[in-house]
């Protein structure tokens, strides 16, 4: 676990932003409010159109808020244009100057600021280091890769020494292995210079890998703030736990509750404890959630009963989906073994068993 910082470098109070007006009016933030630690990798993660780039740009300063405040280090940012805030953006488009050279590019904000020529020259030469851009300063950007591309738009951010660094999907254009290799390039250079960032995905895999926390955000609200084992782990609600992995999900009769857990009699008739999120009092009918990885299949009863409809193949582990008795889908994930198949074949009967602590029943 990295250590936890406890001051808050951005806190954004009750913020709306609304677009249009009358009937064409879009409230792309509802009442947001989330605190934002220094020194923290911070990720926005939402499917599209839930918000996270007017976040940003209202913390960047390209725009305003409807209502509410954003603190920088306690300080309301309301009155600072966005080239007085100490806060910079990497733009998913890269946004580099072609005809410039990659030092020129990482240069430029510095000349912007008026900086001494030594001064822009010392940290332009650390800039290259840090991104391991120094073979190639001399340049122009439009004869680079993407990939270097993204590193040059990262030292051209750094550059000015922000605080903050607001990061809008800027490794969608790169292909799958370039992406992860700029993941752990991020993570690392984040983690060296000790800027907060705050970074935008709908990429729930790129979320969980690069974060210390994580606000899922949906229709211009924040629905959880948390680590990456929170949210996989104790989603707070049923949009969570469906956005983030993936998770089978069973109605069940809630016949009781007791030391915190809820008894949950589901179709099959088995009767499972299942964890409750705080502060939540299940009644009646609800969704139980069980991650793939937490059930186990077998050729004998189980939990639940039911039949291999699929099963697919991912190198590290293999996916069954079982059709179940109750006509409810399930998916079993297995790790695999060393020149094993997965020991189950399509059409087979199968019993599930759902692990300790598995289930959890949610809000809907
Ligand atoms: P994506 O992942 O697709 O970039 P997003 O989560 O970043 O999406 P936003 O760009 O913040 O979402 O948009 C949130 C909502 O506000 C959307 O419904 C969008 O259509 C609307 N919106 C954003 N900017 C404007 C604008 N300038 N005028 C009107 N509506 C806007």
């Amino acid at each position: 676990m990295p250590e936890q910082p406890d001051k808050n470098a951005i806190e954004v109070r009750g913020v709306r932003k609304v677009f249009g007006t009358g009937e064409n009016q879009v409230a792309a933030l509802d009442t947001v409010s989330v605190s934002i630690r220094e020194n923290e990798f911070f990720t926005l993660l939402g499917p599209s159109g839930c918000g996270k780039t007017t976040l940003l740009r209202l913390i960047a300063g390209f725009d305003f808020p409807s209502a509410g405040e954003i603190l920088l280090h306690g300080q309301d940012i309301a009155p600072l244009p966005p080239f007085k805030r100490p806060v910079n953006t990497v733009f998913q488009s890269y946004a580099l100057f072609p005809h410039m050279t990659v030092a020129q590019n990482i240069g430029f904000g510095l000349e912007m600021l008026g900086k001494p020529k030594t001064e822009i020259e010392a940290r332009v030469a650390q800039m290259l280091k840090l991104v391991k851009m120094e073979a190639l300063k001399a340049r122009r950007t439009s004869q680079i890769s993407g990939g270097q591309q993204q590193r040059v738009a990262l030292a051209r951010a750094l550059a000015p020494q922000p605080k903050v660094l607001l990061l809008d999907e800027p490794l969608s254009a790169l292909d799958y292995k370039l992406r992860k290799e700029m993941q752990i390039e991020l993570k690392r250079l984040q983690h060296e210079t000790g800027i907060t960032f705050i970074f935008v995905t709908h990429d729930q895999e790129e979320a969980l890998t690069m974060s210390d926390r994580i606000a899922v955000m949906s229709a211009g609200k924040i629905l959880q703030v948390g680590t990456p084992w929170d949210i996989y782990d104790k989603p707070a609600e049923r949009f969570v736990a469906d956005f983030i992995g993936e998770t089978n999900f069973l109605t069940a009769a809630i016949t009781g509750m007791g030391n915190g857990k809820a008894r949950a009699t589901l179709k099959s008739g088995t009767t499972i404890e299942a964890t409750v999120a705080e502060g939540f009092q299940p009644k009646g009918n609800a969704t139980v959630v069980v991650r793939p990885e937490h059930a186990k299949l077998s050729n004998s009863k189980g939990d639940l009963s039911g039949t291999v409809e699929n099963i697919v193949y991912f190198g590290t582990d293999t996916h069954i989906h079982v059709r179940l008795d109750s006509g409810e889908a399930f998916t079993v994930r297995q790790q695999n073994t060393r020149s094993a198949g997965c020991g189950f074949e399509r059409g087979a009967t199968v019993g599930i068993t759902i692990g300790n602590d598995a289930a959890q029943v949610l809000r809907d």
